[in-house]
Formats: C-alpha cells, structure tokens, sequence
C-alpha cells in the first residue's frame, strides 16, 4: 500500500503549493504506516525534483518525457493510474488547483476510486476515511466518508500549511505506457503574461470594490499591489460593470483563493464574496461604513476612505522597504 502525491510543476519549478501537497501527504503516510511516492510529469531538472526531499519526499518518480511539458489532463490521468495501479496505492492527493481539478476526476475514473475535492485539513479519521470541506459556499462545512479501497483527494491551499521534513529522496525514472490517441489535443503556442502575479497563486492580494466608484479610481489599488508584490482582485460588480477583468473576480461565482494577505477597499462583505475569500490567512478591511459586514470577518479594520487609506499603505510599505 502507498500513498501518491502528484507533485505539479510550472515550467520545471515547484510552488509552495507543491511542497504543502508533498508536506500534507507525508503526514497521512507516515500515520497509515505506508510509504509515499512523488510523481512528477514533465521536465524537471535534478536539483528541483530534489528540493521536494525538504518536505518528506523520499521516493520521487519522474516522468521526463518533454511531451509531456505541456498539461493534457487525459495523458497526465492515465500516468498518475498507471503508477497508482503499479504501486497499489490506497490514497492519491492532488492540489486543489486548475490542473488537480482537471485529472483527479480522470484520475478517479480510471481507479475506480471514490473522490472528495478541495479537502481543507487533513483527515479526521483514517479508517473509516472521513475529510472535512466547505458545502454551500463556505456556509457549512460537510464531513465526508470514502468508502472505495482506493481513495483520490484534492487539498485547499493552507490546508495544512509547510511542514519541514528532511528526507533523502530517490529519483527514478517512470516510462509509462501512454497511447498516441491519448493525446487529442496539441498546445500549439502559449503566450504567458509577464509581471503578473496570477490571482489564483498569489500569497498577497488586493482587492477592491464597488466602493472605488469608477474604474478610472484604481490606480491606488495598482500601486499598493505593486509595492507588496501582491496580486489584484475585485468583487463580482466591479467585473459585471467592466471595471476590470473577470479573471479578477473573486467569491461564490469566481474564483475561490486563500492567500496570507487580502486586503479588501470598499468592499461590503457580502456572504458570496465571502465564500471565496474566507480561507485567507489575515483580511485587511478598507470602508467608510462603520456596520459594513466586512468587518465581520476582518483581522483588521480601517475606517475610512479608500482613496485616502490605500496611498497612505503604499507609502508606509515603501518606507519600510527602504
Ligand atoms: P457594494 O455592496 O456596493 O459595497 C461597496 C462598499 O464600499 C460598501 O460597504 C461601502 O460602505 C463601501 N464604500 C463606499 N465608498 C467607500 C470609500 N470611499 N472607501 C471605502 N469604502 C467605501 N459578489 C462577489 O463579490 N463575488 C461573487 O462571486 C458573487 N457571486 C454572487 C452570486 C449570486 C447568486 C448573487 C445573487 C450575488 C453574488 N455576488 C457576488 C454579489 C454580492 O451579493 C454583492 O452584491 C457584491 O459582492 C457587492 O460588491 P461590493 O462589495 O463591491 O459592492
């Protein structure tokens, strides 16, 4: 019995989600007695594959194949079961990301294993196996038994957070049997944005809201966000009205993230903006409004006027960065 962990990459390095995984998948190993094993997809330099050693990786298996650089979830699926079959493993974690999200259903398919996602801590029970996630929009929490002998999770981000867990690791290498017809679609080009830090990763966000009153009012949103290094957000609204893209909405119909930081200017705090902002470490509230919701949930809460408070952030951040 053994425990897999897929162990994603962007262009041959590893985020600290990756590490979260191998440090969230180690814990189950260790306390189910079984020993876990890495997979990594695609090309990936030595010294990289080896940092996962930091977090409790001690067997790694890398799939070296540049074929494969690019993520086709059927291919990535069939690989991940090959292994999972070879190795008769009991338990098969991925992030809770964009590629977990698309090849552990697949993943689960071909196992015939039972399958909870976006799982937010690590098992209340081993045996029977019962996780914790958010039901209704992060309303409830709902605890769920998986039954089937093989079992496929996809973790939050912050679940567990990084566990320090020096191992030596072993890499080998894995040629798994991937039929041509497999691959039905071809990545032609990519065009990646530069200096943006993708929402959906960031540790640092800020985000703002119908409060700002015109898209033409950003620009201290922008500014505080670039002096952090921070990602930027909105509430759905702000994207409904075309103030920005809907790539940066956040909540029930957006996208759902949990980063260390989220600071939240003119923004009210509504329960479906809430639903995708409530694993955030520490929510920073920026509003005028003494009885906004907002400052419900919020760590800290600044009474007053955006375009007052952001540029005042901006400037003290600069000033300690000096
Ligand atoms: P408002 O509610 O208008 O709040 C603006 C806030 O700014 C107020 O609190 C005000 O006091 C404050 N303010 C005003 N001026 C200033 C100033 N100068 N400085 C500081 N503060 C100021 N919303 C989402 O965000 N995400 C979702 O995914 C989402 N999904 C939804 C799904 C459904 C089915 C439904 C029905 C709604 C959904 N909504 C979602 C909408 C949600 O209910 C709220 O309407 C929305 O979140 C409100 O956005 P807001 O806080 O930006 O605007």
């Amino acid at each position: 019995m053994s425990v897999i962990a897929f162990a994603k990459n962007w262009n041959g390095k590893f985020k600290n989600s990756t590490y979260e995984l191998i440090s969230y998948a180690k814990n189950i190993a260790d306390q189910l007695k079984s020993k876990l094993i890495v997979v990594s997809i695609g090309e990936v330099e030595e010294e990289e594959l080896k940092s996962l050693g930091k977090y409790g990786a001690e067997r790694i298996v890398s799939v070296n194949d540049p074929q494969m650089n690019t993520l086709i979830s059927g291919v990535y699926a069939r690989v991940i079961s090959e292994l999972a079959e070879k190795e008769s493993a009991s338990l098969i974690v991925l992030s809770d990301n964009n590629s977990g999200k698309a090849i552990a259903p697949r993943v689960s398919v071909r196992v015939k294993a039972g399958m909870v996602a976006a799982v937010q801590e690590l098992p209340i029970s081993l045996d029977p196996f019962i996780v914790k996630k958010s039901v209704f929009s992060g309303k409830a929490f709902g605890h769920v038994q998986i039954d089937s002998q093989v079992k496929v999770i996809t973790i939050a981000k912050n679940c567990l957070g990084l566990v320090e867990n020096q191992v030596d690791c072993a890499i080998e290498k894995f040629v798994p049997e991937v039929k041509s017809d497999l691959y039905k679609i071809q990545v032609l080009s990519e065009d990646q944005q530069t200096n943006k830090i993708i929402l959906a990763d960031a540790d640092l966000v800020v985000s703002a809201g119908r409060g700002m009153k015109s898209p033409n009012n950003w620009r201290p949103v922008e500014e505080l966000a670039e002096v952090l290094g921070a990602a930027t957000a909105c509430s759905r609204p702000v994207s409904d009205e075309g103030w920005r893209g809907h790539e940066e909405h956040v909540g029930q119909t957006g996208k759902v993230i949990a980063p260390n930081l989220y600071i939240a200017a003119g923004i009210s705090g509504a329960i479906q903006h809430v639903a995708g902002i409530s694993r955030s470490k520490c929510i920073v509230a920026i509003n005028t409004d003494p009885e906004a919701p907002i400052f419900g949930i919020a760590d800290f809460g600044i009474l007053g006027d955006a375009m007052d408070v952001l540029p005042k952030l901006t400037e003290a951040v600069r000033k300690s960065k000096a």
